[in-house]
């Protein structure tokens, strides 16, 4: 099952890169005849077949839909990074969970400067090509918290993960905002500073939430976060 960039229908060709060509010819053992599934992100799933296979590159021939486009839920997941392999694991999970988009922010304590917007976006292309999802989440570029929270579009409600409120009653007003679109916010390794929680609590569109009565670690926290947003709010 591949994501290719290359807008799918009925009847096309598609050149498969170098990279596709190595894993379905190399470590999948596909040859010309086989059949492979492709999305695009846009059209839904295809059948294709493979019609010319090489190390360097090959040729795929499109021919039914297997699967509508299936669009998610517009769910917003925003973080602040952490280590390398664990803010790779949040963004896998978000893109398996059903995120939309992938927000990676600055916050107060938060210790990396920089992110590989490229090397993150290709673990949203994989865990989409692994969960059998149609639909490839985007990855922004890092923003610092304050800034979103500024220019915070109007009717998007968020979801706050405070680990101050931990084992508290969830102020998650579910039904009231149903039908709105949403985001989660998880904070990093040190949480969130005073200021910010105090900014966070003030804000009309935010719901403060537990996530139980035990700290758990960012990557731990926005898989729970997300699971339990899909109980309360998601299809
Ligand atoms: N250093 C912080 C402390 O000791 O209180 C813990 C931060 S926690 C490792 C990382 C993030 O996960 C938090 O900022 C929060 O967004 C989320 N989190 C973890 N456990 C939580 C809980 N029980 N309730 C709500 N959010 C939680």
């Amino acid at each position: 099952r591949l994501y290719v960039e290359h807008a799918l229908g009925a009847g096309q060709s598609v050149p498969l890169t170098r990279e596709a060509a190595h894993y379905l010819f190399g470590v999948m053992r596909r040859s010309v005849g086989d059949g492979v599934l492709l999305f695009d992100g846009q059209n839904g799933e295809w059948l294709a077949e493979v019609t010319e296979a090489g190390k360097r590159g090959g040729m795929l021939q499109v021919a039914s839909q297997t699967k509508p486009q299936q669009m998610p839920p517009d769910l917003w997941l925003v973080f602040a990074p952490i280590k390398k392999a664990r803010t790779d694991f949040i963004v896998e999970k978000a893109a398996e969970m059903g995120a939309a988009k992938i927000m990676p922010v600055q916050t107060d304590h938060t210790n990396s400067e920089r992110i590989r917007v490229d090397r993150l976006q290709a673990h949203a292309v994989e865990a989409a090509e692994q969960c059998g999802g149609t639909y490839v989440p985007e990855v922004a570029e890092l923003t610092k918290l304050g800034a979103l929270l500024d220019h915070w579009p109007e009717g998007r409600q968020l979801m706050f993960c405070d680990e101050a409120m931990a084992g508290q009653a969830n102020a998650l007003a579910a039904q009231t905002h149903a039908a709105a679109p949403w985001a989660i916010l998880i904070g990093p390794e040190g949480g969130f500073s005073e200021a910010e929680r105090k900014r966070l609590h003030a804000l009309p569109f935010a719901h403060p939430v537990s996530l139980g009565p035990r700290i758990l670690r960012a990557d731990t926290a926005a898989v729970a976060a997300m699971a339990l947003w899909q109980k309360a709010l998601g299809d």
